[in-house]
């Protein structure tokens, strides 16, 4: 390949470590973990080495019932990444999930119908044969 060629621009990739690796192989699985401490309980994305609130290392990774809510966001307009200006305008979002875990994400669907508090259900977005993102999609029965 030469350095003239035009590429096409890549999606933003994660660059998963050591503590976040298990995370991305369950999304390809289409699997939503998280992180729950058996000292103090708290749940939390994403992984990390140790509990956020109590510094336990003694953390399990459950698998999230995929469902909660839309504690913030923000509908964006603009972007500076080439490719998700595509995909404009999107809702981004802080997912609560019902097991307490929070995640930054992307709402499915028309952005406009996006409020807090309305009932979310994970859709497992595959970008390409080795990313898998968790998106989320609006309960129907919630308007
Ligand atoms: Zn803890």
């Amino acid at each position: 390949m030469t350095g003239t060629q035009q590429q096409a621009p890549a999606f933003p990739r994660p660059t998963p470590d050591p503590d976040s690796a298990p995370w991305w192989d369950a999304l390809r699985e289409h699997r939503l973990l998280f992180q729950r401490c058996r000292r103090c309980g708290h749940a939390q994305l994403y992984f990390r080495a140790v509990c956020r609130e109590c510094w336990s290392r003694d953390l399990e990774t459950p698998e999230s019932s995929g469902r909660g809510v839309v504690y913030s966001y923000s509908v964006l307009y603009s972007v500076g990444d080439p490719v998700l200006k595509e995909e404009l305008p999107y809702a981004l979002a802080i997912v609560e999930l019902d097991e307490g875990a929070r995640l930054l994400t992307r709402i499915v669907g028309d952005p406009d119908a996006v409020a807090v508090g309305r009932r979310v259900r994970v859709v497992f977005h595959d970008v390409d044969e080795e990313l898998t993102l968790p998106y989320f999609a609006l309960e129907e029965d919630d308007a």
